[in-house]
């Protein structure tokens, strides 16, 4: 199996060849053909294994393939939500969309915590369509109506485990309650805890399961 067999845009393979990268890891060929069907799913995958591209090559292709809802009234709504429990997470998350993007005129961004607001503030008034976020910091963004998650289509939830050994599942529930319940939803941890499982029942429909 190569990228080619993905069917993605050709602007998104051009930046995967750009990246270096011929053979697709187990979790990415395991992976992007359900989230390409548009299939909920549960990873159970470590950093190191390409968990990120086997979410973000897939989430490029289905923005690019769905059009955007003329109704809604931002110009950039945020249509991709990418949950994380570190800064340094949400950081890497962000450069790979960055990345893979480049050649789309789609616009990723990160918002994280412990830094000032105003720059966030700036980039998200000026829209993005992938938002990367650690759940505090977009929260506190919403609740000064800077984001706003009525447009996401796509929802995944990266280390779910550490965002819950973090404590964050009251964070991820608020914010969860504020997205569509017509979105697909992508969960990745590095083990599926009963506590996983839990939060995969409540917030996730069907899901295919990929371990690696
Ligand atoms: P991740 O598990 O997403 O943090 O990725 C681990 C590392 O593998 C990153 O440096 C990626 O750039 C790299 N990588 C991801 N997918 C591939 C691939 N298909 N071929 C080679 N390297 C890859």
């Amino acid at each position: 199996i190569t990228f080619a067999d993905f069917g993605l845009d050709p602007k998104i393979q051009k930046a995967v060849a750009e990246q270096g990268y011929s053979i697709p890891t187990p979790i990415q060929a395991q992976s992007i053909p359900h989230v390409l069907a548009g299939s909920d799913l549960m990873g159970a995958a470590q950093t190191g294994t390409g968990k990120t591209a086997a979410f973000v090559l897939p989430i490029i292709q289905q923005i690019l393939r769905h059009a955007s809802n003329s109704a809604s009234p931002a110009r950039h709504p945020i249509r991709a939500l990418v949950l994380t429990p570190t800064r340094e997470l949400a950081v890497q998350v962000a450069e790979n969309a960055a990345s893979y993007s480049k050649h789309t005129d789609l616009r990723a961004a990160v918002v994280y915590g412990g830094v000032d607001m105003k720059e966030q503030v700036a980039i998200l008034r000026n829209g993005v369509e992938i938002l990367i976020a650690t759940p505090g910091r977009l929260l506190d963004h919403i609740g000064s109506k800077v984001a706003n998650l009525s447009q996401v289509e796509i929802l995944v939830l990266d280390e779910a485990d550490r965002m819950l050994d973090m404590g964050f599942l009251p964070d991820l529930q608020r914010i969860i309650d504020l997205i569509p319940a017509q979105r697909q939803t992508l969960l990745f941890s590095a083990t599926f805890s009963p506590e996983i499982k839990k939060l995969a029942q409540s917030y996730l429909r069907t899901p295919v399961t990929v371990e690696v």
